[in-house]
C-alpha cells in the first residue's frame, strides 16, 4: 500500500509568515513572554531576579549579555545530573555538541524539542518560498549529510552534534517528506559510521536515483564541494559497482553494505551512460547537471566562511542555480532565505520573529558601550553583532557572528552574514577580519587561475613569535605553480589587506612582511579529519580561517606540512 503523504501547505505557510512579519514588535514581546513563564522556575532565571516579570524592558534589565564561557559552568552541571529545571523550566535530556571549528574545541550547547520545532519552522519558511520559486515534484534529494553518533553524558543526557540530533529526530524524515526533499540514500547510510564510506554510497546513491534527483544539498555548501571533488577521484570505481551490482570493498561495515545491496543490481546501460558523460566533461565543468538531468537547484548555506567555494560549486553546477540555506547555529536560529533567487553573494536571511527573542549591538560608530536595539529597531545599511534569547534556555546570548541590515521584509529585517566577531586578524592597531582575508585570497588567487588551478582551501595564522609580528597564509593548491608566480600572490595578498591599520603597520614596519606557506595537497584534509576526531559532524564543518595560538593541533598540522614559503616583498 502506498503511503500517504502530507504534502506542506505553503501557500498556508507562507501567508502566516507574512502575518507574523507584519506584526514582528508585537510577535517578539509575545515571544519573550512565552519564553520567561515557560522557563520561570529555572535556577538560572531564578538567579537574575525577575521574579515573574516577563516585559522587554524587565528582562533587559535584570538579564546579563553572556557568551558561551559564562555558561559553561551550568551547562556542566546539566551535562553531569541530575535532571533539573537549571537553564529550561523543564529539565533537558539532549545536548549539542556545536562544530567547534570556530573556535578549536567542541562546546555544549542546550537542544530541546522546542528547538527543533524552531528548526523546522525555518526550514519550512524558506521552502514555501523556494518551492514558489522552483517547484519542485514528487522526487528525491541528494543530501551529503551525515550523522556522527549520539553518546550519552554521566547525567544521562543524550549529546550529538546539532546536525545529528535534528536528522536523528523522528520529525525531521517527515518534514523532509512534506517538502519532497526525501534523501536518496537509506539511514544506513546517513548514520554510518564512517564519514567516507557514508560519502561514497550518497554519490552512488544519487547516481542510482539519477533522474528523480531533484535537488542536491548538504548544511553547509563546503560538504557539496568536498563531495564532488570526491567524485573526480571514485567515478570509475562508482561505475564499476552500477556495473557489476557489486558495491567496492571499500564500504566495510556490514549495516552500510547490505542497505546498499538491496539497491544495487547490475546495470551496464547505467555505468555506460555515466562513463560517457564523465569522459565528454571539460575539466568536469557542470558535471550536477550531468549526473541529474532533473535538477532544479543546489541548496545549503553558501554565505560568511562558504563564500570561497562557490566558484567550485558554480563550475561544478554549470547553469544549476544555487540557493543559499538558512542562517543559524547550533545555539538557534535565526533567519530564513526567502528570496531564493538571489545570488548567495548578495543572499539576506529574514528573521522570524517567532522562533526567539532577538537584540543587537550595533556596531558602526565610536560610543564605548552602545544601547541594544530591538528586532524591529535596527537600521538599513547598519552592522550589528546578534543576540539571541530562544526556547532551549539561552538568555541574552552572544552568538559571535556580526550582520548587516539589508532591508526589511513587512517589519522584520533581512539580515545579510558579514562575518564572525571574533575572527580577526590583529597584531597591533590592524584589523581584519574573515571577510577581509577571503577578499585578500580572492584577489591573489586570480594570479593563478590559469588552467585549472585553484586555491583548494586557506587559512591564517597571526605569526608573533617573530619581531615585529606577521601574518601567515596557507595555501593548499590543486597543482603545480612557479616561484615566480606564488612570490607575486605573496605580494598581491599583503597589498590586499587596505585596513588603515595594517597599511600604514606595514609601511613602518611594525607588521613584518607577509608570509605565504603553500602546504601539500591533503592538509586540510587532514584538518578535517582531525576535527571529524573530535567528533564534529562534516556536515558542520568550517575550515578555521584564522587559527589562533591555542588551537594547536590545527597549528601543527599546517606547519608540519608546508612545502614552499615566501615573504612579501610588497612594501
Ligand atoms: P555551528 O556552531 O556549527 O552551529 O555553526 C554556526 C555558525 O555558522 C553561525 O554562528 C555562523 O557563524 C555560521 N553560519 C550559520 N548559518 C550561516 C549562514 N547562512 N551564512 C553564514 N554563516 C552561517
Amino acid at each position: 500500500m502506498l503511503e500517504k503523504m502530507e504534502i506542506l501547505d505553503v501557500d498556508k505557510v507562507i501567508e502566516e509568515f507574512e502575518a507574523m512579519t507584519k506584526d514582528a514588535e508585537n510577535v517578539q514581546r509575545q515571544t519573550l513572554k512565552k519564553i520567561l513563564e515557560e522557563n520561570g522556575c529555572a535556577e538560572y532565571l531564578q538567579n537574575v531576579g525577575l521574579n515573574g516579570r516577563t516585559d522587554p524592558e524587565s528582562f533587559k534589565a535584570c538579564v546579563p549579555l553572556v557568551n558561551h564561557s559564562d555558561l559553561e559552568p551550568y551547562i556542566q552541571k546539566i551535562v553531569d545530573g541530575p535532571p533539573s529545571p537549571i537553564l529550561t523550566g523543564t529539565p533537558l535530556t539532549t545536548i549539542s555538541l556545536s562544530s567547534g571549528t570556530t573556535q578549536g574545541k567542541p562546546k555544549f550547547v542546550p537542544f530541546n524539542d522546542e528547538l527543533m520545532e524552531t528548526t523546522l519552522q525555518i526550514y519550512r519558511t524558506s521552502y514555501a518560498f523556494r518551492n514558489r520559486e522552483y517547484p519542485i515534484k514528487n522526487g528525491k534529494a541528494l543530501q551529503f549529510i551525515y550523522s556522527s553518533k549520539q553518546s550519552i553524558t554521566k547525567g544521562g543526557l543524550i549529546a550529538g552534534t546539532a546536525t545529528t540530533n535534528v536528522f536523528r529526530n523522528c520529525q525531521f524524515k517527515n518534514a523532509m517528506k512534506s517538502m519532497q526533499s526525501q534523501c536518496c540514500s537509506p539511514d544506513e547510510v546517513i548514520f554510518g559510521p564512517d564519514f567516507h564510506q557514508s560519502l561514497y554510497c550518497h554519490l552512488l546513491c544519487g547516481l542510482l536515483f539519477r533522474e528523480e534527483i531533484q535537488l542536491v544539498s548538504s548544511t553547509f555548501a563546503h560538504s557539496i564541494v568536498h563531495a564532488f571533488r570526491t567524485f573526480e577521484e571514485v567515478w570509475e570505481e562508482l561505475c564499476a559497482d552500477i556495473r557489476e551490482g557489486a558495491l567496492s570493498d571499500r564500504i566495510t561495515f556490514p549495516s552500510v553494505r547490505e542497505a546498499m545491496a538491496r539497491l544495487l543490481k547490475p546495470n551496464p546501460q547505467l555505468a555506460d551512460l555515466i562513463h560517457a558523460k564523465c569522459s565528454a566533461l571539460s575539466n568536469w565543468y557542470g558535471l550536477i547537471p550531468e549526473l541529474f538531468p532533473n535538477v532544479k537547484y543546489i541548496y545549503g548555506i553558501m554565505t560568511g566562511s562558504m563564500e570561497p567555494y562557490l566558484k567550485k560549486l558554480r563550475h561544478y553546477a554549470g547553469d544549476v542555480p544555487l540557493v543559499t540555506a538558512d542562517y543559524g547555529s547550533s545555539e538557534g536560529w535565526v533567519g530564513a532565505n526567502i528570496n531564493p533567487n538571489l545570488p548567495p553573494e548578495t543572499a539576506t536571511y529574514a528573521v522570524l520573529p517567532h522562533i526567539g527573542y532577538f537584540e543587537f549591538i550595533p556596531l558602526n560608530g565610536d560610543v564605548e558601550e552602545p544601547e541594544l536595539v530591538g528586532l524591529t529597531e535596527v537600521k538599513v545599511g547598519e552592522e550589528y553583532e546578534i543576540i539571541v534569547t530562544n526556547v532551549a534556555g539561552l538568555y541574552r546570548y552572544r552568538l559571535g557572528d556580526v550582520v548587516k541590515v539589508m532591508g526589511f521584509h513587512n517589519k522584520t529585517p533581512e539580515l545579510k552574514f558579514v562575518c564572525r566577531r571574533n575572527l580577526m586578524l590583529t597584531i597591533n592597531i590592524d584589523k581584519n577580519t574573515e571577510k577581509d582575508l577571503q577578499l585578500a585570497v580572492e584577489e591573489a588567487a586570480k594570479l593563478i587561475a590559469g588552467e585549472k588551478l585553484e586555491v583548494i582551501d586557506f587559512s591564517s595564522h597571526v605569526d608573533v613569535s617573530t619581531d615585529p609580528g606577521h601574518y601567515v597564509i596557507f595555501w593548499e593548491i590543486n597543482g603545480e605553480v612557479s616561484d615566480e608566480v606564488l612570490q607575486e600572490c605573496c605580494n598581491s595578498l599583503d597589498r590586499a589587506f587596505v585596513d588603515a591599520g595594517y597599511l600604514s603597520s606595514r609601511k613602518v614596519n611594525s607588521i613584518g612582511p607577509l608570509e605565504l606557506r603553500v602546504v601539500w595537497r591533503g592538509t586540510f584534509q587532514k584538518i578535517l579529519d582531525h576535527y571529524l576526531g573530535l567528533g564534529a559532524a562534516l556536515s558542520q564543518f568550517k575550515t578555521p580561517r584564522c587559527v589562533g595560538p591555542t588551537n594547536n593541533k590545527v597549528l601543527q598540522i599546517l606547519c608540519g606540512n608546508v612545502a614552499k614559503s615566501y615573504f612579501s616583498t610588497a612594501f
